[in-house]
Formats: C-alpha cells, sequence, structure tokens
C-alpha cells in the first residue's frame, strides 16, 4: 500500500518550503474555478493494493457504508481542526482528496432540533417535525448548532512566497499538511481494512409488502 506520509525536517526552511512547493496540487472546486490547492490521488489503481484487494476495491467503492466510515474519519480531522482545515473529495471519479478552507457559521446556526429525526431548524419554540411523516417535536436548544461551510473555491498557498513567513508560521504549514496527509493514509488504511475483512455478497431478501385479497363470506 502507497503513503503519502512525507518526512520533512521541521527545523529547516528550505526542507518546510520544498515540501509546500513541491506537494501534488488539485482543484479545490473544478478546473473551470482554477484555484488549487494540496492534495492527494486516491484512484484506486494508484493505491498499490495486492491484486486480492484491488478484487474487492471496485465493488467496495459503491458501499455506503465503506464510504461512511471513510468520511467519519475525514469529518473528525477537520472537526478537531474547527473545520478551518477540511479534506474533500474531488475530481470526476473523487479520486483526489483535497485540502480545503472552511469553517463554521454562527450566524446561521440552528436553533431547534427534532427529537425524534434529528433535523435541524431555526424554530425558536417548541413545534411539531416539519419533517414528512415524522411524529417527532422540534425542540429550541440552548445552545445553537453553527452550521458547517465550506469555501470550495478558495485555493491554498498558491504560488505562496514564503520567504515573507516566520519559521514558526511555515512550521504550523508544514505540519499541518503533514497531517493531511496522513488523513489521507488513514481514509486508505480504512478502505483496505474493509478489502482485507469483508466481501461484497448479492443476497435475495423479502421485503413484507400489504396486498388486498378476496376470502369468502
Ligand atoms: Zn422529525
Amino acid at each position: 500500500m502507497n503513503t503519502f506520509d512525507t518526512r520533512v525536517d521541521l527545523r529547516n526552511r528550505s526542507s518546510m518550503t520544498e515540501f509546500l512547493n513541491s506537494h501534488f496540487r488539485y482543484f479545490t472546486l473544478h478546473s473551470v474555478n482554477g484555484a488549487t490547492s494540496y492534495a492527494n490521488c486516491v484512484k484506486v489503481h494508484r493505491l498499490g493494493l495486492t491484486p486480492a484487494q484491488l478484487e474487492q476495491a471496485w465493488q467496495m467503492l459503491d458501499m455506503p457504508v465503506v464510504f461512511h466510515a471513510i468520511r467519519d474519519g475525514l469529518e473528525r480531522w477537520a472537526e478537531a481542526r474547527r473545520w478551518e482545515w477540511q479534506a474533500h473529495f474531488r475530481g470526476r471519479s473523487s479520486g483526489y482528496l483535497v485540502l480545503c478552507r472552511g469553517g463554521l457559521d454562527y450566524e446561521r446556526a440552528h436553533t431547534a432540533q427534532c427529537d425524534e429525526c434529528g433535523k435541524l431548524t431555526y424554530h425558536t419554540q417548541d413545534v411539531p417535525c416539519t419533517g414528512g411523516g415524522c411524529n417527532g417535536t422540534l425542540r429550541a436548544m440552548e445552545k445553537p448548532v453553527p452550521q458547517v461551510i465550506t469555501w470550495p473555491g478558495k485555493g491554498v498557498d498558491e504560488h505562496e512566497d514564503w520567504s515573507g513567513w516566520d519559521l514558526g508560521s511555515l512550521r504550523e504549514r508544514a505540519r499541518l499538511v503533514q497531517d493531511f496527509d496522513r488523513a489521507g493514509d488513514e481514509a486508505v488504511a480504512t478502505f483496505v481494512r474493509f478489502c482485507d475483512e469483508y466481501r461484497v455478497v448479492e443476497k435475495t431478501v423479502s421485503v413484507p409488502t400489504q396486498v388486498r385479497v378476496l376470502e369468502p363470506a
């Protein structure tokens, strides 16, 4: 399995700038927008998987449970950075993991949450849930929940002139990008674990349905 984690001498300015300048980059939104950021290619055939893993990999890509496990890990990574930095899949087949900027929007924070379906709204008093078919109650929260926002069109360190950066700031940036690389490794490791430990099998399930039949009176 290939890894993205790269050794960098965090005491050495040129080691850090070389790491940052030579890091692979990809579009934060799409090529039309043109903004780019640090990224890693996570296309299945580029991960250095064994033939056995590769055989499972293509089928695993379609499994929601696999996708959710990977996404949860990346969300925890972003949450630990107060969502200021987030890792998102980009590209036509989501083949690239890109470091994006973001944050929390407190102005449009949700103020109520349904006690049944979890839906978030802006109600300030308890009201019946507005979610279709939900019998829960939207309860006003003591502490509003800010919305996570992503600035997908924003580039990161494009043609950055590092000479204006002091060593401490430079080290912080190099560490962040190293961390981002490790988060990518972690996401790939999660994916590979599923390939190693599970098989995708087709199953026929019977779903109960209501039908109307005639019975002798
Ligand atoms: Zn509800």
